[in-house]
């Protein structure tokens, strides 16, 4: 496998980037991950206009323009034979001696990517069996807006999930609002047949699927609505389902040990997965 780093094509098994970067020491850095699917680059626009969305919240520069790294991402899926699998690219604030402020003017970021492909067999049980989720406290920072590389909360989140025996977990907060999953957006369909999903304008992730998904339920005529909804919502849906990059729409079928609709994964969310890559902008490798 081959990785880029600042400028480099690299093994993959030899790609490192020094112990005083900021992503490292502070978590000062942020990142995309994008899917490719029969050797396209699926929503790559949204993706690269999210990634600059984020630099600029953190006050970083952009490591390189976009054409430039439109390139590096196709050559390092070309170098890697990626057909189906997914990118992942990350930019920090770079190296420098530890301490809170950034560093001086001038310090060049350190951006990588790495591709693979993807066992396709896994998400297909996802889609055929659906997954079990637990709800879990809201505890992250009030910036979650941002797609930065501090995920420490998620990480333990996604832990106790399985620690549980389930697949991944729902942010609730205070007041039994739904938020996202660890590294999802969430939606239901409501008894009426109401597609609905919360407002992104702060609190979650503002996920390019979950865009996406608006496009295609509308294509397939198919009402949406951005309100919030509560846990009780979620049991009392027709149908639950996570969007993300990497399994477009993964249908949940428990919550909390209590089972949703007849425990099975419905028909809409695999109606606009089906949809899903007709309607998604797609960048050829
Ligand atoms: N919310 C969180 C916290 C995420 O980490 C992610 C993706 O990793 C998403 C939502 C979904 O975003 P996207 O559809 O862009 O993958």
């Amino acid at each position: 496998r081959i990785a880029y780093v600042n400028g480099q094509y690299v093994q993959h098994a030899d790609a490192a980037v020094h112990i005083e970067d900021r992503g490292f020491q502070f978590a000062d850095g942020v990142y995309e991950v994008c899917e490719v699917r029969a050797g396209m680059i699926v929503d790559l626009t949204r993706h690269l206009n999210r990634l600059d969305r984020s630099l600029s919240e953190l006050r970083m520069a952009q490591p390189m323009s976009r054409a430039a790294l439109t390139h590096v991402i196709r050559e390092v899926l070309r170098r890697n034979h990626v057909k189906n699998g997914i990118f992942y690219m990350q930019v920090t604030r770079g190296a420098a001696r530890r301490d809170h402020f950034f560093p001086a003017e001038g310090t060049p970021p350190t951006i990588t990517i790495t591709a693979k492909n993807t066992d396709p067999s896994v998400v297909a049980k996802k889609y055929a069996n659906g997954i079990k989720v637990i709800t879990l406290p809201e505890n992250r920072w009030d910036r979650v807006d941002i797609k930065t590389v501090g995920l420490l909360p998620n990480v333990l989140a996604k832990q106790q999930a399985r620690d549980a025996g389930a697949a991944d977990a729902i942010y609730v907060d205070r007041n039994g609002i739904v938020m996202e999953g660890a590294s999802s957006n969430v939606w239901i369909v409501t008894p009426q047949g109401e597609l609905v999903t919360r407002p992104a304008e702060h609190g979650i992730l503002r996920g390019i699927t979950r865009t996406t998904v608006i496009d295609v339920a509308a294509k397939l005529g198919l009402k949406v609505v951005e309100r919030e909804f509560k846990t009780e919502d979620m049991l009392n849906a027709r149908e639950v389902f996570f969007s993300s990059a990497t399994g477009i729409c993964v249908p949940i079928v428990e919550i909390d040990g209590k089972t949703v609709a007849n425990g099975h994964p419905g028909t809409i969310s695999a109606s606009i997965r089906d949809a899903f890559f007709d309607i998604a902008e797609k960048t050829a490798i």
